[in-house]
Order: C-alpha cells, then sequence, then structure tokens
C-alpha cells in the first residue's frame, strides 16, 4: 500500500462534470489499495474573477482580505468532490488551510509553508478516509488566511506530500507533461519523460506554468518524486526528479517565457557605494523581488541601472524606486512593460561551449534586439520585445533542435 497525493488544477475541475472524472481517478486509486490525499485548485477563471471583483472595488484592496476572498474558490471544489465521492459511497472529508493547518508566515499573496501539522490528515486517513485539501491557501500564526502565489496549488500538493512522506506527488493538469517549451504555443515542443529538479526549477522560475517554482523548491528539498500527468489521458506523463547521466547529454532541456515583465531604469544615479542598497533595499522591505539587474559603465561620476521585476508589481516598484532615486539623487525613473524574457535551459550548458553564442546569433537572424542579459550555470535569459516572444520561442526551439524525435 503506497500513499499517493493527487492535485487536479483549474482545467480539470472546471465544472461538476469534470469533476466527477477526477472521482473517477481518485476512486482508481483508492482501489488500487493506496491511501490518497487530493489537492484541489479552484474552478478555471474563478480565482481570476475573485481577483478582478477585489479590484473593483479599490486600487490596492487591503492585503488580509484579498486573500481571505482569492482564496474560496478551493473551498468550493474540496467541498464539491467530497459531495461526490460521498454520494458514490466513498468515505472523504474536505479541509481547508487552516482546518489541516497549513501554517505560512505572513507575506500575504505570497506566502511561503513553514509547516504542517498532518495529525488530522492521518486520523482520516486511517480510517480509510479520502482527504481533500484546499490548495493555494494556508493561515498565518495570527490565523488570518494567506495564499501562496499564483499556481500556489502545486506547492500546496508538493509540501503535503513532503509533510506525509507519501510515495508520489502526482500533479495532473491539462497537458501530458512538461514539454520542451509551451506545447499551446509551438505544436513541435517535445514531451519529456524525465526532467531534473534543477532543471524543472530555472523553467518554472523563467516562465513555464506548469509547476510553481516554490513546489520544486520544495519536492528537490525534500526529495519527492513529482509525476506531471494529464487529466484527460493516461498516455506521457514527466518524471521530476534527481540529475542522471541521460539528462546532460542533452545541450538543452528546454525554451521558456514570461510576459509577466517589466523593466524599470533609473537614470543617471550617482556612481557612489550605497547607492544600489539605498534603491533595492526599500524593494526588498516591500517583499517586491527584482528579477535581472544591469548598471551601465560609469560615465563622469553617473550611471544608469537597469532591472526588471513582475508586471503585476511594477506600479508599486515604481512608487518605491521614484521616491528612493530622488533620495539617492538619480535623475529621473523610466519604465517599459512591453518586454518579454525569454529563456534556454539545460544541465548540458555545462558541458557545451558555444550555448550562449548560438543564442544570441538566433536572435539576431529574427532582428530581434536583446536588451538584457543574466545567466546562471544552466540558463540564459534574454529580456527583449514583448511582441516577438513566440518568435524567439520557435526559432530558439528550431535552432537547438529540441522538435520531436522522429
Ligand atoms: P493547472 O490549472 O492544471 O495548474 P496551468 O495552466 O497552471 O495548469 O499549467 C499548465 C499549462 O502550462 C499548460 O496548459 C501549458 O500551456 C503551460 N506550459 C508552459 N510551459 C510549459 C511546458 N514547458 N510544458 C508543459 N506545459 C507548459
Ligand atoms: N487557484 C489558484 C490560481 O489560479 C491556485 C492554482 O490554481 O494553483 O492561481
Ligand atoms: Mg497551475
Amino acid at each position: 500500500m503506497a500513499l499517493i497525493v493527487q492535485k487536479f488544477g483549474g482545467t480539470s475541475v472546471a465544472d461538476t462534470e469534470k469533476m466527477r472524472n477526477v472521482a473517477a481517478k481518485v476512486i482508481r486509486e483508492k482501489k488500487a489499495g493506496n491511501d490518497v490525499v487530493v489537492v484541489l485548485s479552484a474552478m478555471a477563471g474563478e480565482t481570476n474573477r475573485l481577483i478582478a471583483l477585489a479590484h473593483k472595488v479599490s486600487e490596492l484592496p487591503n492585503e488580509r482580505e484579498y486573500d481571505s476572498l482569492i482564496s474560496t474558490g478551493e473551498q468550493v471544489t474540496v467541498a464539491l468532490l467530497a459531495i461526490i465521492l460521498d454520494s458514490l459511497g466513498y468515505q472523504a472529508k474536505s479541509f481547508l488551510g487552516f482546518q489541516v493547518k497549513i501554517l505560512t508566515d505572513k507575506a500575504h499573496k505570497k506566502a511561503r509553508i513553514e509547516l504542517i501539522d498532518t495529525k488530522e490528515i492521518k486520523k482520516e486517513l486511517k480510517k480509510g478516509t479520502i482527504v481533500v485539501v484546499a490548495g493555494f491557501q494556508g493561515v498565518d500564526e495570527d490565523n488570518n488566511i494567506t495564499t501562496l502565489g499564483r499556481g500556489g496549488s502545486d506547492t500546496s500538493a508538493v509540501a503535503i506530500a513532503a509533510a506525509l512522506k507519501a510515495d508520489r506527488c502526482d500533479i495532473f493538469t491539462d497537458v501530458d507533461g512538461v514539454y520542451t517549451t509551451d506545447p499551446n504555443v509551438y505544436a513541435k515542443a517535445r514531451r519529456l519523460n524525465k526532467v531534473s529538479y534543477d532543471e524543472m526549477l530555472e523553467m518554472a522560475m523563467t516562465g513555464a506554468k506548469v509547476l510553481q517554482p516554490r513546489s520544486v523548491e520544495m519536492a528537490k528539498k525534500y526529495n519527492v518524486p513529482v509525476y506531471v500527468k494529464s487529466t484527460f489521458s493516461d498516455e506521457g506523463g514527466t518524471l521530476v526528479t534527481k540529475e542522471d547521466k541521460e539528462m546532460e547529454k542533452e545541450v538543452l532541456s528546454g525554451v521558456t517565457y514570461d510576459k509577466d515583465q517589466a523593466k524599470i531604469t533609473v537614470v543617471h544615479v550617482p556612481d557612489k557605494p550605497g547607492v544600489a542598497a539605498g534603491l533595492f533595499m526599500p524593494l526588498s522591505e516591500r517583499n517586491i523581488s527584482v528579477d535581472m539587474i544591469i548598471q551601465n559603465a560609469s560615465a563622469e561620476g553617473y550611471t544608469d541601472l537597469t532591472f526588471t521585476v513582475s508586471k503585476k508589481e511594477m506600479k508599486e516598484a515604481q512608487k518605491i524606486i521614484n521616491a528612493a532615486a530622488k533620495a539617492v539623487g538619480a535623475k529621473r525613473v523610466e519604465v517599459d512593460d512591453d518586454v518579454a524574457k525569454i529563456s534556454i535551459i539545460g544541465v548540458g550548458m555545462v558541458s557545451h561551449s558555444g550555448v550562449a553564442a548560438r543564442m544570441f546569433k538566433t536572435m539576431s537572424n529574427e532582428g530581434i534586439n536583446i536588451m538584457m542579459i543574466s545567466t546562471s550555470e544552466i540558463k540564459i535569459s534574454c529580456i527583449i520585445k514583448r511582441k516577438y516572444t513566440e518568435l524567439a520561442v520557435t526559432a530558439l526551439h528550431d535552432a537547438f533542435g529540441l522538435e520531436k524525435k522522429k
């Protein structure tokens, strides 16, 4: 007997008909003799609808109440699935974050899970109950509801799998695995049978939304085998696991894109110690993550500093940076949210040379200007004009020969 965590995303629970299909998948696992914990997202579109409601009544909604509101979509799906399972003769019980107790820090809208109390879940599993947990939500030490960031149900699922020492965490979604690039953008994308935690983490962090980055971080830390599978077919699947020799043979495992990017330039900044800290400290105090940073060569004691943030946080970042720029004596702040980040990822980069050059050449052949570049051991990212996103993805996918193997 094994303990399996099954997570179903928004499109998998989009309506009651689809939820019956989910119930069938859960029951199959239960009938095979396993203990099953199910983690659900809200119905497709529901979290967006709730977010829009909050913004309809306030430009900057109170964060505590915002989380309280946007977490409700998951309450609907977990209760509905438990009702369906019960009506089919299976003992099932739904849990919200605070009922499990999924304890998080206080960072509303992007809370981190600190601890999961497994007592209640284990008690129910022992009784043979199918446990259905609301994804995306937790509770802080003062009993405020928190949410884990968009796509956070993946992280709920992996965290629960880690806490319960589950044998497997299955992430069911609308594609049958992790592909070399978003299969909805390029039909020639190829499904990967296996991908390493590190590659998957870079892919997730650079925009492949099939898994939330924190879920991959957690899977790696606690060594949870994660399978990405289709809710609608038994074919395919991708195992996210430790790196092996096979993986290093390939130069790249994927191409990703992220349109949730905005570029901020602080013009004519005095080039002296403490200035970068003066600009970035206020952002970090407000919990705004800065991604790429470049500083131009200094001329006559002044320099320009450009960095990227999530487009969703651009307005807030701009406000903070306007004040900080004034304080450090910079001339002005410019913002550009008409950009995207294109990245190539692969553990093979370490042992193959010329990868960056090939990437830049491909972009130039397509007439795409590169505005910023950043690299890590297994990733190269470029900021480009947003309208070239799909062109860059397909050109790079072709240039590195990632297409379907015949
Ligand atoms: P869910 O609602 O099940 O959590 P998501 O929409 O969050 O599903 O994630 C699945 C989507 O991720 C797919 O429909 C696909 O368009 C997108 N995606 C982006 N990059 C990739 C990739 N490299 N491999 C697979 N899917 C990807
Ligand atoms: N419902 C949440 C969202 O749309 C969480 C998730 O789907 O994973 O972001
Ligand atoms: Mg998702």
